[in-house]
C-alpha cells in the first residue's frame, strides 16, 4: 500500500478530529478510579463520541488476522496488559493498577488515533516512572519525525533513550500511518536504525506508539485474539499520538 499524502483540507480535518478525540479520552481518563469496570470508561468513551456526532473508529474494526471484529470502542489494558485490552463488566480495576486507555476517532470521514496511560489511584514511585519515561519517549519520537527523516529515525530515536533503563520494547507492535483508514503505511517500529525505512514528508499523518515493559520485551496474544500481554507478566505502558508532518516539523493533532 503506498503512503497516503494528505490535502490541506483534510488535515484540517483531522486537526479537528484530533482536537476532539484528546478532549473525549481526557474526560474518559477522568472516569478512572478504583472500583469503575472497563466497560464502563468504554460506554463513556462511546457515548462522548457520538455526542459529538463522531464515530468510534474500533468498534467493530476488524484488523486484517483478527477473527472476529474488535467489540468495543476503547481498548482498555490493564497492568500486564499491552494493547487491545477488551473491555469487560466484570474486569474492575482496582487501586494500584496502571491502565493504557487507546481510542479512535473518525470525524467527517476521518481517523484519529490517540492513547494515555493512566494510574488507578496511588501507584508506586517505580511504575510512576514507566508512565513518564513511556510518555518522554513518545515525545522524543515525534521529535525525530521531522520532514526528510525516516521512520528508521523515529525508531531509533525512541529505543536509544530507552535503552537507559532496564525496559523492553515491544517489538511486535509498531506506530503506523493513519487518516483514510485507522492502519495504512508506514509501519513505525518503536526501534531502528537510522536513515533506514519509509521517508516522511510533509503531508504524512502517523501514529507514534511506544509500548515499554517494565520487564522483558516478549509479549503473547492471550485466547480473546485480541489483548496483548507481557510474557513475564511484568506492566507494560503505552502512549500514543496522532501527528501531521509538516514543511516545519512534527505536529500533534490528537492534543486539546
Ligand atoms: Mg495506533
Amino acid at each position: 500500500m503506498a503512503i497516503i499524502i494528505k490535502t490541506p483540507q483534510e488535515i484540517e480535518v483531522l486537526r479537528e478530529g484530533g482536537r476532539r478525540l484528546a478532549a473525549v479520552l481526557q474526560k474518559v481518563a477522568a472516569h478512572v478510579e478504583p472500583g469503575i469496570s472497563t466497560k464502563e470508561l468504554d460506554r463513556v468513551a462511546e457515548k462522548l463520541i457520538r455526542e459529538g456526532g463522531d464515530e468510534p473508529a474500533f468498534l467493530n474494526y476488524q484488523p486484517s488476522g483478527a477473527p472476529y471484529p474488535y467489540p468495543a470502542s476503547l481498548c482498555v489494558s490493564v497492568n500486564s496488559e499491552v494493547v487491545h485490552g477488551i473491555p469487560h463488566d466484570n474486569r474492575i480495576l482496582k487501586e494500584g493498577d496502571i491502565v493504557s486507555l487507546d481510542l479512535g476517532l473518525k470525524h467527517k470521514g476521518l481517523f484519529t488515533d490517540h492513547a494515555i496511560t493512566v494510574p488507578v489511584g496511588k501507584i508506586p514511585k517505580n511504575v510512576q516512572e514507566l508512565l513518564d519515561i513511556t510518555k518522554k519517549s513518545l515525545e522524543i519520537g515525534i521529535d525525530a519525525a521531522q520532514p526528510g527523516a525516516r521512520t528508521g529515525d523515529v525508531g531509533y530515536a525512541i529505543e536509544k533513550y530507552i535503552r537507559k533503563y532496564k525496559y523492553g520494547i515491544v517489538r511486535e507492535l509498531a506506530g503506523h500511518g493513519v487518516g483514510k483508514e485507522i492502519h495504512e503505511d508506514p509501519f513505525i517500529p518503536n526501534f531502528g536504525k537510522p536513515g533506514v525505512g519509509a521517508l516522511l514528508k510533509p503531508g504524512m499523518v502517523v501514529a507514534i506508539e511506544p509500548m515499554i515493559n517494565e520487564g522483558r520485551a516478549a509479549v503473547i496474544l492471550t485466547p480473546d485474539e485480541y489483548t496483548f500481554k507481557t510474557a513475564d507478566g511484568k506492566r507494560s505502558a503505552h502512549f500514543e499520538h496522532t501527528v501531521v508532518i509538516t514543511e516545519n516539523g512534527p505536529e500533534i493533532l490528537t492534543k486539546i
